[in-house]
């Protein structure tokens, strides 16, 4: 039929018994007819585990060395991988990162894919083998160090690789049926989503939908290349991820829904727990202050997100400014201002880790007013206070107190009629 590459995620592979089942089911599209390559996560929560780890023998290890220790996890379940399929009779070969062709630049632990040259890959194929590729991983071009692209970056070799060798679909399994309207684990609720665009994909994974990775997103529009993302656990049809609802060019082959005619208004709502909200207190009001407050959190390597600027309770010419940051980055963050803290002279630095950003996106937004309005209404009804408000044509997010997450999704999802009639199923997976 077709060239598929398939992706399975770490819950996915959990344990041996998932391993097994995972095999069969390779080797059940490979028998309907298709070419598989398939890219594989470390075993369930391996890459946390390593990282915990790495951190009981030291604070901060050195990126190549870490590198080096979270790719191991992806080999384990690589190698395990074509060892079941092969006691199934088929034959299939096992590729680090690097083996694959997967090129990179040599930013440890965030590393960016320069060049993928899959030929070792197209020699397995064309020899009848099952390739298995570990995903995360890569090679720097020119240290010729091994790299990661990041946590939860198999997604992002996943789509790469099906790019490269112009794949008809590169399916997505993990521990849900496919991408719902919120994040099943948290609003039972939530509705599977037949299809959803690239660019309301990018908003939800940016907003903190780790159901894919947003740079495997961006990948995907780029190239044009469909992902489908479905259930290791059940048979169903998923969530297909395309550039135009209304084109059914791409997925005429693979789908058993027809195009969706009228965009929806709401494509779902994101929470993220894994920001943190830095207060600068008491920054003198003057040009330039805000400059060199940014430029010291570059300089660090931190992405911002959301930025507020506040009339200061230390007096009228002085502000607030907040922002938020990845928690992880958070002590950095404050290292790098405090080291400027005496030349831009403002008072104090006031970290909250005990934050939560909540997101609802919809292309329909644009031309859809009120919006904005029930969504306030909605967090209003549940007592949820909005600290930070930050808005795109196609998002609205607001930071609110951690504890208030759960109950502020249900609420939007509830006032914009996204409840499902059942309870959506989560399979597998920590959440962690
Ligand atoms: P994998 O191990 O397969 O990579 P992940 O944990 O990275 O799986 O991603 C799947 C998880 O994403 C689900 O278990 C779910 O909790 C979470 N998730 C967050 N938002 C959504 C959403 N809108 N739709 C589906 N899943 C979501
Ligand atoms: N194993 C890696 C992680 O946990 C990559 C992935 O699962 O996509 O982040
Ligand atoms: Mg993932």
């Amino acid at each position: 039929m077709g060239l598929i590459v398939a992706k399975f995620g770490g819950s996915s592979v959990a344990d041996a018994a998932s391993v097994l089942r995972v095999a069969k089911r390779i080797v059940d599209t490979k028998n309907s007819g298709n070419e598989v390559v398939v890219i594989v996560s470390a075993m369930g929560d391996t890459t946390d585990e390593l990282l915990d780890l790495a951190r009981e023998v030291s604070p901060n290890p050195p990126g190549r060395e870490l590198d080096m220790l979270l790719t191991a996890g992806e080999r384990i379940s690589m190698a395990v991988l074509a060892m079941a399929i092969s006691d199934l009779g088929y034959e299939a070969r096992s590729y680090t990162g690097s083996q694959a062709g997967l090129i990179t630049d040599s930013e440890h632990g965030k590393a960016r894919i320069v060049d993928v040259t899959p030929g070792r890959i197209k020699e397995a194929l064309s020899e009848g083998a099952i390739p298995i590729i570990a995903g995360f991983q890569g090679v720097a071009r020119d240290t010729k160090d091994i790299t990661t692209l990041g946590r939860g970056g198999s997604d992002l070799t996943a789509v790469a690789i099906a790019a490269a060798l112009d794949a008809d679909v590169c399916e997505i399994y993990t521990d849900v049926d496919g991408i719902f309207s919120a994040d099943p684990r948290i609003a039972p609720k939530a509705r599977q989503v037949p299809r959803i665009t690239y660019d309301e994909m990018m908003e939800l994974a940016a907003a903190g939908a780790k159901v894919l990775h947003l740079r495997c997103v961006e990948y995907a529009k780029r190239f044009d290349m469909p992902i489908h993302v479905r259930s290791s656990f059940s048979d169903k049809e998923g969530t297909f991820v395309i550039a135009d609802l209304a084109d059914q060019s791409k997925i005429e082959k693979l789908s058993k829904q027809g195009a969706v005619m009228e965009q929806p208004i709401i494509a779902g709502v994101a929470h993220d727990l894994g920001d943190a909200k830095i207060t600068i207190v008491g920054v003198p009001d003057k040009p330039g202050t805000a400059a060199a407050i940014f430029q010291a959190v570059a300089d660090a390597g931190i992405n911002m997100d959301m930025i507020v600027q506040n009339v200061s309770a230390h007096g009228e010419t002085a502000t607030d400014v907040t922002f938020t940051a990845p928690r992880a980055d958070a002590a950095k963050a404050e290292a790098a201002l405090r080291s400027v803290q005496k030349e831009i002279g403002f008072k104090d630095i006031d970290t909250d880790e005990n934050i939560a950003k909540i997101s609802l996106v919809g292309a329909g937004m644009r031309s859809h007013p009120g919006v904005t309005a029930t969504f306030f209404k909605a967090i209003a009804s549940v007592g949820v206070n909005a600290e930070m408000i930050s808005t795109s044509e196609i998002r609205i997010s607001v930071v609110t107190r951690a504890q208030d997450a759960n109950a502020a999704v249900a609420a939007v999802h509830t006032a914009f009629g996204l409840d499902a009639d059942g309870e959506a199923v989560v399979y597998g997976g920590t959440g962690r």
